[in-house]
């Protein structure tokens, strides 16, 4: 079975401390603030054609629960990628486990009634 990989960030707000792992890229108590890609710059002249400089995509902003104050969702540290990776593959485990024990439990034939006698 193939793991799916959770993807998690960080939303960090250094004026108040607000630390915070969602595990999702759009939490649903998070206020999203629109940010507009950076431009690549002025086009450029290759052999004779124009050719435009891609815009860069900016991380997602997200408004800090706390303060208010606008903060980027910074994809998680690798060191605490690690760390969630184990835990994710242990609830994995846990649920493949789980999952094994029930189809078990399901596939035990049901125990045999004796028909009423009815005289
Ligand atoms: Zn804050």
């Amino acid at each position: 079975m193939r793991q799916e990989k959770i993807k998690r960030f960080l939303v960090f707000c250094e004026p108040c401390a607000y630390k915070k792992i969602y595990s999702t890229d759009n939490p649903e108590d998070l206020i999203q603030i629109k940010v507009s890609p950076i431009p690549g710059g002025s086009p450029r002249l290759e052999k004779g054609k124009t050719v435009e400089r891609p815009a860069k995509k900016q991380l997602n902003k997200v408004k800090c629960p706390n303060c208010g104050r606008g903060v980027v969702m910074k994809p998680l540290p690798d060191v605490y990628s690690k760390s969630y990776d184990e835990i994710d593959k242990r609830e994995q485990k846990a649920k493949e486990e789980a999952e094994k024990k029930k189809r078990i439990e399901d596939g035990t034939p049901v125990k045999y009634k004796p028909p009423e006698f009815l005289g």
